[in-house]
């Protein structure tokens, strides 16, 4: 069942200084403003309410937890306590820079709770943390990682391909590093211009090219697939679309797509029939598809463009996609005239930094996927 998390948006708390593509109150709409106790009560008992859930998880995002004064911290986690001993909080989870996390500091979120860090890394290629001006560098998130696992807390590492500098290798490369460490999860977030940022200025400037859409999906979608061969799983991919987010003049440019994660898993479903298709095609008599009954979409594509894309670059005509719950998530069977094909997206696909350059689009040209 999937969990309810009560967020507590903390914006730029205990942040050092701002990194160069970040504005958490444009991103999530809070000044970071503490929560009072009081506060933080009634929205848990109000979402356990709507939720109906016995328990709920609270978490508090945006800013950098463990560098916010202790007094803060424990003023934070302490009406938290008896929600936890009565079950009616489940789990904390907080997320922090790597740069401010020891062993001591990790042993304080274990005895206060805290069950789960995100931990900003961004990149693990220091050139890039560099130029993003984060002030750590990656072997401070080994560091923290070990104490976090230490202490028995689950850690969840984000990574935002697209950052000034960063290129398709350095973001595998960074990606590697990151699975090595064997988070319990990722988020993947490709790096937007949003207003008031130092990124946005040199946007202006012309000093930084965001990834396009395209490269931003097909940059995605490889990085999805190594982390799928490594079993971590990726929770989120692309910004979780708020009106805040959403307003104009908020996102300048950059890849943003309300529904980015499915135009990767439709691009991974894409690369795996077009892949199959040649052992069933006898191009005159339609195709039929199968998946499970939850990857119908995935495997259609938005507005059909998978459809559109395998009549326009393959010649051949799809007749039905049906769910079949036998099917594994990751499987498709493509059934035609000249027999049946089943293969999974884990299995058997593979991309690496060669096959990356053949298939990129010309970033020169900013071309989009059309998803129009
Ligand atoms: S990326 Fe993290 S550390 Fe940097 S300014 Fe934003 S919240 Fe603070």
């Amino acid at each position: 069942m999937k969990k309810t998390i009560v967020p507590f948006f903390i914006s730029h708390q205990g942040c050092p200084h701002r990194c160069i593509f970040c504005n958490q109150e444009k991103i999530a709409g809070s000044n970071g403003d503490f929560p009072s106790p009081a506060e933080i009560r009634d929205k848990v008992t109000a979402y356990r309410r709507t939720s109906g859930c016995q328990g709920v998880d609270v978490a508090f995002y945006g800013g950098s937890f463990t560098s916010i004064p202790r007094e803060d911290q424990l003023r934070l986690l302490h009406p938290l306590q008896n929600l936890l001993a009565s079950g009616e909080v489940t789990s904390i989870r907080i997320s922090t820079r790597p740069d401010s996390l020891n062993a001591e500091a990790a042993a304080f979120l274990s005895a206060s709770g805290v069950c789960t860090v995100e931990l900003g890394v961004q990149s693990m290629d220091d050139t890039v943390l560099e130029q993003a001006e984060r002030g750590h560098c990656a072997a401070d998130v080994e560091k923290a990682v070990a104490c976090l696992k230490n202490q028995g807390i689950s850690v969840g590492l984000q990574l935002m391909p697209g950052l000034p500098g960063d290129t398709w290798e350095t973001s595998v490369s960074s990606l590697s590093r990151a699975l090595a460490l064997r988070p319990d999860f990722l988020r993947i977030y490709p790096t937007l211009v949003v207003a008031g940022t130092s990124l946005a200025r040199r946007y202006a400037e012309g000093n930084y090219c965001p990834l396009s859409l395209a490269e931003a999906v097909n940059w995605c979608k490889m990085l999805l697939h190594h982390a799928l061969l490594a079993g971590v799983p990726v929770v989120r991919m692309g910004l979780q679309p708020t009106t805040d987010l959403e307003s104009a003049g908020t996102i300048l440019s950059g890849p943003y797509h309300p529904a980015f994660r499915q135009l990767v898993e439709a691009e991974l479903c894409f690369d795996l029939l077009r892949k199959l298709i040649p052992h069933c095609a006898d191009t005159s008599e339609p195709l039929s598809l199968s998946c499970a009954p939850a990857r119908i979409a995935d495997v259609v594509g938005q507005k059909r463009s998978n459809i559109q894309r395998l009549v326009r670059e393959h010649g051949v005509r799809i007749d039905r996609v049906q769910g079949d719950s036998r099917l594994a998530h990751f499987d498709i069977v493509v059934e035609g005239s000249s027999g049946i094909r089943r293969g999974s997206i884990v299995k058997d696909l593979c991309y690496s930094v060669e096959n990356y350059h053949s298939e990129t689009l010309d970033r020169s040209q900013k071309k989009e996927i059309s998803h129009a």
